[in-house]
């Protein structure tokens, strides 16, 4: 027999879920990960005290309850609310739309004005059947909303002009009519207490781990251990390539560790002129409600990807769908491997999502035991 029941590639969260569920089940789990840490993309580096998310701001939101319970018997989240601000060319904006940011644009009070506001600018601008995303954007919430608040932020998202872009990218633009900052309409919401890292560290108790390790670079020595694989990773590169490379954006982060104890006064602010270069910044410390002396932030500049840089957003138009769809029927055919997370579903989730997507796939791999 093997000395493992089962070797884990990726300790992002999906890897990490499955480890704690089938340790508590008794099996010998050995995770890898290429980095030089745990947590995949939920990892976040301690600078000066404040928990930096490395990989992009992460905040965690759910309306399922048993999902938000699931995460807090590994910690406790503190009451963040995300409400992030809009900074058009030194114009203050909340987000997501709501009476607060039409106030701020028209000097309207009321959500009858308001709304009348955005049917008249929708009905001048006489978008019948949109063409692309910024006549789609016109025709759900008007023309200063978009020129202020959409345009400039999703051209520098996609690399490229509005009037390129599919309509069907916005197929609903969140558009509320109350005084409400709050981003989100889930039910429950929070950061951590103590990072991302708390929880991923609870889930891997017991497995061994061995990090920069890349499962390509020694895979028959590796798959030898185990009776069986999960593997997290991206899965055209498991079946090396022999379809073609699926595509996705990418981002470049620029931190900067300030001198000073408060930079921005919110964790998100959101630059969404076009002559900005970045999409956002992130003032870390804001997440925790952090009282440090110094601060962290994070300027961050969507990218086109190529091969070897980070995977963030996978672009899911027919072209790619199809060539993932090939890779996918392949995997279903893999007695001995189980494929799952963001990259090898080749799928956008959220924390929530792939932690319901990895209790689904424990479910199916426990069923009889
Ligand atoms: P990952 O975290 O990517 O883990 C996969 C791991 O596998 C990585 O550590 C990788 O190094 C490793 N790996 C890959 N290939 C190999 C190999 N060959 N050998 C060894 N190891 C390998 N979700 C929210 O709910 N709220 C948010 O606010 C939010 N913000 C986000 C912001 C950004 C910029 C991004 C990109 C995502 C955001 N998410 C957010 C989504 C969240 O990051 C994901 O749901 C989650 O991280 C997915 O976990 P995973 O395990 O599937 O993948």
């Amino acid at each position: 027999t093997k000395k493992y029941d089962y070797l884990i590639v990726g300790a992002g969260l999906f890897g990490s879920v499955f480890v704690y569920e089938a340790t508590k089940r008794g099996k010998k789990c050995l995770v890898i990960d290429r980095r030089s840490h745990i947590g995949g993309n939920v990892y976040c580096e301690n600078i000066e005290g404040i928990n930096v998310h490395k990989y992009g701001a992460h905040i965690f939101h759910t309306s399922n309850k048993s999902i938000w319970d699931y995460v807090n018997q590994f910690v406790e989240f503190n009451r963040y609310t995300n409400s992030p601000v809009a900074n058009y060319n030194g114009e203050i904006y909340n987000l997501p739309f709501n009476m607060n940011t039409f106030n701020k644009l028209w000097e309207v009070r009321t959500p009858q004005e308001a709304k009348k506001k955005i049917e008249e600018q929708k009905n001048e601008a006489g978008v019948k059947e949109p063409k692309n995303l910024e006549e789609q954007a016109i025709s759900l919430v008007g023309t200063d909303i978009y020129a202020k608040l959409i345009k400039g932020y999703t051209e520098k998202q996609w690399g490229r002009s509005a009037t390129e872009l599919p309509a069907f990218i916005i197929k609903r633009l969140p558009v509320r009519f109350t005084y409400d900052n709050n981003y989100f309409n889930d039910k429950y919401q929070g950061i951590p207490i103590g990072g991302y890292n708390v929880i991923i560290e609870k889930m891997l108790e017991g497995a061994d781990i061995h990090l920069n390790t890349d499962f390509f670079s020694n895979r028959d020595e590796l798959e030898a251990q185990a009776d069986k694989v999960v593997f997290t990773g991206m899965i055209d590169e498991y079946f090396n390539y022999r379809f073609g490379k699926l595509e996705y954006r990418s981002l470049k982060f620029e931190s900067e560790l300030l001198d000073i104890d408060n930079y921005q006064g919110n964790a998100v602010i959101n630059y969404t002129d076009r002559g900005t270069p970045y999409t956002r910044i992130i003032e870390h410390k804001h997440f925790e409600f952090g009282n440090q002396e110094k601060t962290v932030i994070t300027k961050e500049y969507p990218v086109d990807w190529k091969q070897g840089d980070e995977p963030y957003y996978p672009i899911n138009d027919s072209k790619n769908n199809e060539v993932y769809k090939k890779y996918k029927n392949l995997a279903e055919n893999q007695e001995k491997v189980i494929f799952g997370g963001r990259l090898a579903m080749y799928k956008y989730y959220d924390m929530h999502q792939v932690i319901g997507a990895a209790l689904t796939t424990v479910e199916n791999e426990f069923k009889q035991n």
